[in-house]
C-alpha cells in the first residue's frame, strides 16, 4: 500500500471548501479486517521509523514536533497516542491533557496555558485537547465564554473569527521558529460513540472511562461536527494541516496517526550532529587513553 496517497486523501492543507461530508469515519482506504495483520505490520513499521527519527530529532536538537489531537468523547485519543508513542524514548516526548481551565488559568488569555507546555527542540508535544476547544466546547455553550472573564467590548459575533485567525498567526509563528505542527482530528460516527459508551457501561473493567458528562455533550453532537467543520475550513493550512483521520476502527486511526507522524518527522530532514575535525581528534585522543588503561 502506498503510504503517500493514504496520508494525502486525510490531510488536508487547504481548508477553504472542506466538508466533513465527504469524509466516512468508517473510512479504512480499501484495507478490510481481513487485512489487519498487515495493518498491524504496518503500523509496527512505522512505530519503528518513528522511534529512528525521534532519536536523531533529540540528537540534532533543532526542530520540535507539537501534535495535536482533538475528537469526540471515546473516539480514542489516548489509545491513539499509546500505541503510536508505544516505541519512542519517554524523554523526548511530553504529552498534556487539557481539560475545563482552571482559575489561575482563566486570569490569562487562553493561550497562555498550553503555550507553557509547548516542546522544546529536540522533543515530540502532544496535546491531547487543545487550544482549540476554545473555538469548540466554548462555542458550543457560551456559558464558558461568559466565565472568561474577557472584556464586555471584546466579546463580538467577530469572536470565532478572530480565534481563528490568532490561533492561525500562532501556528505560523511556531513553524516559523522551527516547532512544526500537525492536527489530528478522530472523526467518529454518532452510532459508533454510541456502541462504546455502551460498551463502557456493560463492561466492569470500562466503567471508569465513564463519565455522566459524555452523554450530555452527546447530545449536541450536531452543533460539534459543525464547529469541527468551521475549525478545519479555517485552520487548516500547508504549514499546520489537519488529518481527518476516520475513528470508527481503531487500528486504522492508529496506521494513519503513526504514518502522519513520520512523514512530518521525514519532513524535517533530520541528521545526527556532525563532529569536527577538532572534535574527532579528542575522541581519538579519549579512545586511546581508555585503550592504555
Ligand atoms: P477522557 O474522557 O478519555 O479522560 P477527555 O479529554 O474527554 O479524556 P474529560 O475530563 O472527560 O477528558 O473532559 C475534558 C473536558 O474539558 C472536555 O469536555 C473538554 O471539552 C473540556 N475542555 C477542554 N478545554 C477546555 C476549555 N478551554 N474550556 C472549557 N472546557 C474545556
Ligand atoms: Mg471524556
Amino acid at each position: 500500500m502506498k503510504i503517500e496517497k493514504l496520508l494525502k486523501r486525510y490531510r488536508i492543507e487547504h481548508g477553504k471548501h472542506f466538508s466533513l461530508k465527504d469524509h466516512d469515519p468508517a473510512d479504512t482506504h480499501g484495507l478490510d479486517s481481513e487485512l489487519k495483520p498487515q495493518a498491524k505490520e504496518l503500523l509496527a513499521d512505522g512505530v519503528k521509523e518513528l522511534s529512528r527519527l525521534q532519536d536523531i530529532l533529540a540528537a540534532q536538537d533543532r526542530w520540535g514536533l507539537l501534535l495535536i489531537i482533538q475528537a469526540m468523547d471515546a473516539a480514542g485519543k489516548d489509545g491513539t497516542i499509546k500505541h503510536v508513542m508505544s516505541g519512542v524514548n519517554p524523554q523526548g516526548v511530553d504529552v498534556w491533557s487539557f481539560k475545563g481551565p482552571s482559575a489561575e488559568e482563566l486570569n490569562h488569555d487562553y493561550l497562555w496555558r498550553t503555550t507553557k507546555c509547548l516542546p522544546e527542540r529536540g522533543h515530540i508535544g502532544i496535546f491531547n485537547r487543545s487550544y482549540y476547544e476554545e473555538a469548540l466546547v466554548v462555542r458550543i455553550h457560551p456559558q464558558i465564554l461568559e466565565n472568561e472573564k474577557l472584556p464586555k467590548p471584546l466579546v463580538t459575533k467577530h469572536i470565532w473569527q478572530e480565534r481563528f485567525e490568532d490561533i492561525n498567526n500562532f501556528e505560523r509563528h511556531l513553524t516559523r521558529n522551527g516547532i512544526a505542527v500537525v492536527k489530528f482530528f478522530l472523526h467518529l460516527s454518532r452510532k459508533e460513540q454510541k456502541r462504546r459508551f455502551m460498551e463502557r457501561l456493560d463492561n466492569p473493567d470500562k466503567n471508569w472511562k465513564y463519565s455522566s458528562s459524555d452523554v450530555k455533550e452527546r447530545q449536541f453532537w450536531e452543533a460539534y461536527q459543525e464547529a469541527y467543520e468551521d475549525m478545519i475550513r479555517h485552520t487548516a493550512k500547508e504549514h499546520a494541516p489537519w488529518y481527518v483521520v476516520p475513528a470508527d476502527n481503531k487500528w486504522f486511526t492508529r496506521l494513519v496517526v503513526a504514518q502522519a507522524v513520520v512523514d512530518a518527522l521525514k519532513g524535517m530532514n533530520l541528521k545526527y550532529p556532525k563532529v569536527s575535525g577538532a572534535e574527532k581528534a579528542a575522541l581519538a585522543q579519549a579512545r586511546q587513553q581508555l585503550e592504555n588503561e
